[in-house]
């Protein structure tokens, strides 16, 4: 694993190349905006929308998706995964030429075969780990944010100089620009999704609805919880220090010693390495990546159900009653 830095990467490679940045959302934006004070060419390429209308507010040259895509020499595809499939076949496959390359900001669509590029392409990944506002503010103040970065195909030979360049137009090389394949950025990315983020959503649902059942104010629960800020400030601290140190330095005995006491009791090691190894192996078999593609068929309709009972929840009203409460001055 080698990680890449300011000194290792050179913005001659892309000064003069025509970039187009299909979508203009949350990376999109955000990279455009850097790759452009860094002084490259951008141009993007939209659907008519209001998407579209941000990118001419900025001032960038709009285009039809097609239309972005003819003439350009690096083509960054930063619109959700499950759109890309449908996008290349229809707007971009026509359309590229020899030598174009095309970069991904996550590994889903080349690693699942979704995307078949041409073999006269150059295909890279450069994932930032970051949504589009860190990467857009780092860069302002002078910094950048952590990415990934590989060549997966490198037909002009010259695509490592080029994903470097790129990666140091965002500013990820200001703070590293680690090369791991797409492979395991894909299956990193979709773990953490999979398993970690459920698992800390899921222990603060059912704790704050058994705890509300027995008795406890919400609103002082939810603050416990996570409302105050307190424990999201110590995960942002951990991300120097490290997530054992963070505990040591800053929480009190009676803290640690619960912590200490309890860890292997509430997340049995048993137990949740098979939860790891099943949700590993629904990535790498492709069944969560089927189950995908079928909720993305039926509109989402799942996950539209589900953000619609979690906005009706006790905790959704608790956090509306805690917002007006507390002054903030976040
Ligand atoms: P967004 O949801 O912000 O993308 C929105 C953009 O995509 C808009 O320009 C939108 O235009 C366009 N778009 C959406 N659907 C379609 C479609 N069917 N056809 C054409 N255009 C479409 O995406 P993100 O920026 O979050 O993600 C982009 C890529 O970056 C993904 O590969 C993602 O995995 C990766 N990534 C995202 C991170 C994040 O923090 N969000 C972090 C690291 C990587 P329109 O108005 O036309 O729909």
């Amino acid at each position: 694993m080698k990680t890449y830095y300011d000194k290792d990467a050179s913005l001659k490679h892309i000064k003069n190349k025509n970039i187009t940045i299909i979508g203009y959302g949350i990376q999109g934006r955000a990279q455009a905006l850097n790759l452009r004070d860094s002084g490259c060419n951008i141009t993007i390429g939209n659907r008519n929308d209001s998407y579209n209308n941000q990118a001419i507010k900025d001032g960038f040259v709009v285009k039809s998706i097609d239309k972005a895509i003819i003439g350009a020499d690096i083509v960054l595809i930063l619109i959700p995964d499950q759109a890309q499939e449908n996008v290349y076949n229809s707007y971009i496959k026509n359309n590229i030429k020899e030598n174009t390359m095309l970069v991904f900001a996550h590994g889903y669509s080349i690693h699942y075969k979704k995307i078949i590029p041409p073999k006269n392409t150059d295909i890279c990944l450069l994932a930032p780990r970051m949504p589009g506002e860190p990467i857009r503010n780092y860069y302002l103040n002078g910094g950048g944010v952590p990415a990934f970065i590989d060549v997966y195909q490198n037909f002009t030979g010259s695509a490592w100089n080029m994903i470097l360049a790129l990666a140091k137009g965002i500013g990820a090389t200001k703070t590293g620009a680690m090369h791991i394949t797409f492979q395991e950025e894909t299956e990193t990315d979709l773990f953490i999704e999979q398993f970690l983020l459920p698992l800390i959503i899921g222990a603060i649902r059912l704790s704050f609805d058994e705890l509300s059942k027995l008795g406890f104010t919400s609103e002082a629960l939810l603050m416990e919880l996570y409302a105050s800020g307190e424990i999201g400030e110590l995960i942002l601290k951990a991300s120097e220090i490290g997530i054992y140190k963070v505990w040591e330095e800053n929480a009190s005995p009676t803290c640690q010693f619960g912590i200490y006491n309890n860890l292997d009791r509430v997340l049995n090691p048993k137990n949740t390495k098979s939860l790891i190894i099943e949700t590993l192996d629904n990535i790498r078999s492709g069944k969560f990546s089927k189950e995908l593609e079928i909720e993305a068929k039926n509109n989402y309709k799942n996950i539209t159900k589900y953000n619609k009972k979690n906005n009706q929840s006790l905790l959704a009203s608790t956090q509306e009653n805690l917002n007006k409460i507390l002054k903030t001055n976040k």
